[in-house]
């Protein structure tokens, strides 16, 4: 059963131009986008910078309001929930950052970091919260006595492991992780993802997990969500996309990573050129159109809706 379910989901920003500043536009950062996370199943979202999947998490996590579409949480509809009648679900959705030092207040113990949502939702205070930040700096890698330590105090890896206990404190089903080890060293980076597979195996969390690292998608998700200019254009489990990537955009994006086989890197020809154009004015039809090898005259007027090509293998292209 799903316990995080996405559905037609739109995030426009409205630009505002002239004299009056009126609305002369909108940056479609998020096009009708719907997916669903099952317990104990990390959903990766990839793409190029701007496609629009941190705008995804951040809507998600309901930090941001959606312009339209729906998000369900455990079965609750929380999408126009206001944030008093948000705030008993917000510990069932967490979050974690590229950058954990950001949020943390320097002058603050990371014991009295890790245990701040314990106080705030009052799940625990004093002693009893102190035995459970504990358990929890044991339990992703901390020695319990860095409790007395300051966030400077840690490395960037041990950092991480901080916003890890942090998002844990409250028992959450779902956990967004917005390009989690990015900032990391490639040999911390595993041992970080390693931590984030094992807890899922222990405790059932369900991840969506957003990164720009085919590598890191690789390693850690179960089904990945390809997304271009604010749409998904192919979504399917890991297997299949990195085995028979069914979309020019998938193709292009597996040929510029690192292909180990030179047969398979032979196979993959399909590049794309130019930049992504910008979502504040995206092509008609195919958004992909402007940099597909394979575009033809159709693509240019009709926009191609994701369709299940496979038995859960889903693909937004003419061709297919
Ligand atoms: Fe390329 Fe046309 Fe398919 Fe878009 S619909 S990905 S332009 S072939």
């Amino acid at each position: 059963m799903s316990v995080l379910e996405v559905s037609d989901l739109v995030k426009h920003f409205p630009i505002y131009g002239g004299l009056l500043q009126r609305q002369v536009g909108a940056v479609r950062a998020v096009d009708c986008v719907s997916f669903t996370i099952a317990r104990g199943e990390t959903l990766g979202l990839v793409g190029e910078s701007g496609c629009g999947k941190s705008t995804i998490g951040k809507t998600v996590l309901k930090l941001m309001e959606p312009t339209s579409g729906k998000i369900v949480l455990g079965g609750t509809d929380i999408t126009a929930l206001k944030p008093a009648a948000m705030w008993p679900h917000r510990k069932r959705i967490q979050t974690i950052f590229q950058d954990p030092y950001s949020s943390m207040n320097p002058r603050l113990s990371a014991g009295t970091i890790v245990g701040e949502p314990l106080e705030n939702f009052g799940i625990a205070k004093g002693r009893e919260r102190d035995e459970r930040v504990a358990r929890l700096f044991e339990r992703v890698g901390l020695r319990p006595d860095a409790m007395r330590k300051y966030a400077h105090e840690f490395s960037g890896g041990q950092r991480q492991r901080l916003g890890i206990a942090k998002a844990l404190s409250v028992s959450p089903d779902v956990i967004v992780a917005d390009e989690p080890v990015s900032a990391l060293d490639v040999s911390v980076q595993a041992q970080v993802l390693n931590l984030l597979i094992d807890l899922q195996e222990e405790l059932g969390l369900a991840y969506l997990f957003i990164s720009h690292d085919l590598a890191v998608m690789r390693h850690i998700s179960h089904r990945i969500a390809v997304m271009y200019l604010g749409r998904i254009v192919e979504l399917t489990d890991k297997r299949t996309l990195f085995s028979t990537p069914l979309h020019p955009y998938t193709e292009a994006l597996l040929s510029a990573a690192t292909a180990p086989d030179p047969k398979r890197r032979r196979k993959r020809r399909a590049t794309v050129q130019g930049d992504v154009p910008s979502p504040a004015n995206p092509p008609p039809g195919c958004h992909f159109h402007t940099r597909c090898p394979y575009a033809k005259a159709e693509c240019k007027v009709t926009s191609p809706p994701l369709r299940e090509v496979a038995p859960g293998h889903h693909v937004a292209c003419l061709l297919r």
